[in-house]
């Protein structure tokens, strides 16, 4: 193994940087930067294109703060999603995993974080009013609580079912058949499909069966 010192600086350069990546250590940074060398003058002048406007393309959408392109995201924008459900997620990471799982058909609302007092993270600080606000226009069914099962994230979860328990609908919580203290966004499909499945009424504490909710069940 090389020692990162001995590369000319512009690739220790791209090594630091690619090392801030999730997931990547110096190691598998030096690799890649050393493939991207190989890489043809087109294909690397694509992929800084494609990091130069990688903010002023990706938005958040105006209405769930899903990523997006356009004003409205495509979920948001999409006649076939079920508009009564609503889950909540942490960040926008959450919905292609949980879109992957396809075990939910409804419209997402993104939070973007989860209570944390400790790091100053108060209900200010997360998109609560906006939440309140699609709340208030009706319509929504079933409030759908999937914050990572960690204990930021089960905090989360009931200070939001307190906040709205006096409005006339479902609340409930994804089951815990992610692993407590796991972060949703690593979460694989099929896990996080079991969990949407078997989500429990926050209201009165029973299990209901997530599928009759979804009408899978007639
Ligand atoms: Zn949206």
């Amino acid at each position: 193994m090389s020692n990162i010192s001995s590369l000319p600086k512009a690739l220790q350069s791209l090594v630091e940087q690619l090392s801030r990546l999730p997931g990547v250590g110096k190691r598998s940074a030096e690799r890649l930067a050393l493939a991207l060398l190989q890489w043809p003058d087109e294909h690397l002048g694509r992929l800084a294109e494609d990091l130069r406007l990688l903010h002023e393309r990706i938005k958040s959408c105006r209405c769930c703060g899903n990523y997006s392109e356009q004003e409205l995201c495509p979920l948001c924008s999409s006649s076939s999603r079920r508009r009564e459900l609503l889950c909540v997620v942490e960040s926008a990471v959450q919905i292609s995993v949980i879109e992957r799982s396809q075990a939910f058909q409804g419209l997402y609302h993104v939070l973007g974080g989860k209570l944390s007092p400790l790091n100053g993270k108060g209900p200010q600080d997360l998109r609560i009013k906006e939440l309140a606000e699609r709340l208030d226009q009706g319509g929504i069914a079933e409030l759908i609580i999937a914050t990572s099962p960690d204990m930021e994230g089960e905090a989360t979860a009931h200070y939001l079912a307190e906040e709205f328990a006096h409005l006339p609908i479902t609340i409930s919580r994804i089951a815990s058949g992610i692993p407590a203290g796991a972060d949703l966004s690593h979460a694989d499909a099929a896990t996080l499909g079991l969990a949407m499945h078997g989500r429990r009424n926050m209201k009165h504490g029973e299990a209901q069966s997530g599928e009759e909710q979804l009408g899978y069940v007639r």
